[in-house]
């Protein structure tokens, strides 16, 4: 089966991403996506085949009033399988106007506690696996230079670009260091193990994840970040510093 989430990447930006339930699951799959304004269609194809990623579709922000509800449908290639359209999905009803409101204020507190942008790479969790993987054992290699030690192809998903307030750990009295920490809208598919790259280069790993709700949505959520060991491979995930642009000032 299929699962299919549509989240808030950042202010301006839906996301539709996917994924193939089940870790067993090894070969290439392409997905088509559609589009509705009502839950039970019509349906119009926006775009695809594509392979397995997160892809950015919608201006959520812009003049848009209603939701849009999304379907894919699966084409399995060789094994020649495919599932039928999968039914309608959308943001929370709550979370058009009401959430998207809070969001926007969310975004514009992280803006003025000295928010920025970050690159946040979202760690792949289904797809064909690394050439490393050894399903017999069930290993693989951790410092693997192309999956990145996630045993997925790529390793990780195109990079989300988030604004988040990001701040420092501090040595406590009780000589235990607080964590560093970032604070960014919430995504639904964040997860412990995703890799956060600042502007300057500074890796790293997201541990624990707490998420702050407005009227039961989700709205922000506060990462623990990991300082990247500088031996590590994720050291070497290739970035592309140009999708950061300029940070803006907040008003
Ligand atoms: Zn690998």
């Amino acid at each position: 089966m299929i699962s299919l989430s549509v989240l808030l990447a950042d202010p301006g930006t839906i996301r539709v991403s996917w994924g193939l339930q089940g870790m067993e699951y090894n070969c290439p799959y392409r997905v088509t996506l559609y589009r509705s304004e009502g839950f039970s269609g019509p349906f119009s194809k926006i775009g695809g085949p594509f392979l397995p990623e997160v892809i950015s579709v919608e201006d959520l922000l812009g003049k848009k009033t209603r939701p849009y509800y999304y379907a894919v449908e699966v084409d399995l290639g060789e094994a020649q399988v495919r599932f039928p359209r999968i039914g309608g999905i959308t943001l929370s009803a709550d979370l058009i106007p009401l959430a998207k409101e809070a969001l926007r204020k969310t975004i514009r507190s992280i803006r003025i506690s000295r928010g920025r942008k970050i690159l946040y790479y979202p760690t792949r969790t289904s797809g064909p696996y690394c050439s490393c993987f050894d399903r017999v054992n069930g290993r693989w290699d951790k410092a693997c230079r192309s999956c990145f030690g996630t045993k997925f192809q790529a390793g990780f998903y195109n990079p989300l670009v988030l604004h988040a307030a990001i701040v420092a750990g501090q040595v406590q009295d009780s000589g235990k260091d607080s964590p560093t920490s970032a604070i960014i809208p919430a995504i639904s598919m964040a997860r412990k193990g995703d890799v956060v790259v600042e502007r300057e280069n500074r890796r790293w790993i997201v541990g624990e994840i707490s998420v702050g709700e407005y009227a039961r949505v989700p709205v922000r959520q506060t990462l623990q970040l990991l300082p990247l060991d500088s031996s590590s491979v994720l050291q070497e995930l290739p970035v592309d510093f140009s999708l950061l642009g300029i940070d803006e000032v907040a008003r």
